[in-house]
């Protein structure tokens, strides 16, 4: 377990959204995930396990796989992100502790995914959590080039104003913190899979988000409202 960490000069609090803001045992994503292999394999004629190799393939090549899909395939976006992020939302569910974590966090919140407008507004109602994020930076607001790719980055920065300096960015994939890293930004590795993560690019680790977020040291805010 990471120490309780020192994050006295943050004031915006930057969070992914796909098994960052819900943890991975929820298998949520692997319903996405299996939506993706159906709609590559139906654009491409490939079965089920050379669709699914694609797939992964395009995501490492091309940071998430829409991106490949675009510059290979030709796909409408749009359609892609409809057809994958119709899911059932019955695994996800609302976590107090976590949103007891967010809450006393001084400063803005903001959601940054590689997820579409829709689906992220969907998971945070489903997950209760809509009403204390500022904004959402969604694909569709990054030009549909999505993290890792700079140009998220740079745009978030752009739109919102953020100060990389006093910005923290939790996700729970490693490549996507190293950007961030680079630009400034304190960088949280969420997940069980953090503690064995190797970079300089990671500032703290943790295995759960809402234990890490209860205990982080923060400013005191008067502003700051309570549960
Ligand atoms: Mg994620």
């Amino acid at each position: 377990m990471t120490p309780s960490a020192a994050l006295f000069d943050i004031d915006t609090w930057i969070f992914d959204l796909d098994n960052t803001l819900y943890p991975p045992e929820t298998n949520f994503l692997a319903l996405i995930d299996a939506r993706i292999t159906e709609f590559v394999m139906h654009e491409t004629g490939l079965d089920r396990d050379a669709a699914y190799q694609l797939q992964r393939r395009l995501l490492d090549d091309h940071g998430t796989t829409l991106a490949g899909l675009m510059g290979q395939y030709g796909i409408d976006p749009y359609r892609f992100l409809d057809e994958v992020h119709d899911v059932s939302h019955e695994s996800l569910k609302p976590d107090p502790d976590l949103r007891a974590g967010l809450v006393r966090l001084p400063g803005r919140r903001l959601v940054f995914t590689n997820g579409g407008a829709k689906h992220a507004e969907n998971v945070l109602e489903t997950l209760n959590l809509s009403d204390l994020f500022d904004e959402v930076f969604h694909l569709e607001a990054a030009d549909l080039i999505g993290k890792p790719r700079p140009h998220a980055y740079d745009s978030l920065i752009r739109t919102h104003g953020v100060r990389p300096k006093t910005a923290c960015f939790f996700e729970d994939s490693a490549r996507n913190l190293a950007p961030a890293a680079e630009l400034g930004m304190t960088t949280v590795l969420v997940g069980p899979h953090a503690a064995d993560a190797v970079g300089d690019f990671i500032s703290y680790r943790t295995e759960r988000l809402p234990p890490f977020l209860r205990a982080v040291q923060v400013r005191s805010s008067s502003a700051n409202p309570t549960l």
